[in-house]
């Protein structure tokens, strides 16, 4: 039986080809890609939420170079080890983490509000059930999923916890205080720092802390790559535009990527 539930109703979606239904005949189309949009407009905070079709094309081309391999690799290998039959990538964007999360799990969920995301996401990697749908209000059974990646989101712990079976994990990537900081220096007066441990006490106690380490790799950006970036980082648009324009204008610019790593084990 699926776990994936009716956002109207919550009960059981049965999948068929072209549409999946709900007892109570709620029902929902599969898109010419393959994925379901399970958004239901109370849940939308706009008209078309989450990541526009530029940024997402950004950051396809971004990452396909392999400008974060590293930090894939990194995320992979400690998965891998938990031997989860079900996971979630919430917050999934346009698949390429979830794409390589097929090794780590026989079922694999994407889930990102962002239509144009899943919809780039589901046409390259058929492995996966690509769906629209808000982390805010999961579209999971109780208990029915085995391992939850969180990468780049603002975390909804209570939700996680609910669609978790017991012993289940989150693994929740953040960028860590010293991230792209010469690009920062570059873009902004003031470097706020990051502040990899704000979600912490979030997970306190429906949650323990199991492992939590960094991922650090330079990064050489050339022109292109450095436009990428710039246009998939929401807080470069809060820089002074003489500042980000001399950074678009730059022949290279060499930083380094620093993440932060927290494995949870769901009490
Ligand atoms: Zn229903």
């Amino acid at each position: 039986m699926s776990c994936v539930v009716c956002p109207k109703c919550g009960l059981a979606l049965e999948r068929a080809p072209r549409t999946w239904k709900c007892p109570r005949g709620h029902s929902f189309d599969v898109a010419r890609e393959g994925y379901v949009n399970l958004l239901l407009v109370q849940h939308k905070s706009s008209r078309d939420p989450g990541d526009n079709p530029e940024m997402v094309r950004s950051r396809r081309a971004f990452l396909d170079d392999g400008h974060y391999r590293p930090l894939r690799d990194a995320a992979v290998a400690r998965l891998a080890p938990l031997g989860a039959r079900s996971l979630l990538d919430a917050g999934c964007g346009e698949g390429y983490y979830t794409d390589a999360f097929t090794s780590v799990a026989a079922e694999v969920y994407g889930l990102d509000i962002s239509r144009p995301a899943i919809q780039l996401a589901a046409r390259r990697t058929r492995g996966v059930t690509w769906l629209v749908g808000s982390s805010a209000v999961l579209p999971f059974a109780d208990a029915s999923l085995d391992l939850v990646c969180n990468l780049f989101c603002q975390p909804q712990v209570a939700q996680m916890h609910r669609v978790l079976a017991p012993g289940g994990h989150v693994l929740l990537v953040t960028p860590a205080p010293s991230h792209l900081l010469s690009l920062r220096e570059a873009l902004f007066e003031q470097v706020r720092e990051h502040e990899p441990d704000k979600f912490l006490a979030g997970f306190d106690p429906l949650f323990e802390l199991r492992e939590r380490d960094t991922v650090r790799f330079p990064l050489h950006l050339e022109r292109t790559a450095l436009q990428q970036l710039l246009q998939m980082t929401p807080y470069a648009w809060k820089a002074r535009p003489d500042r980000r324009t001399a950074l678009e204008q730059a022949q290279a610019l060499d930083t380094e990527a620093v993440f932060s790593l927290l494995l949870f084990r769901r009490k």
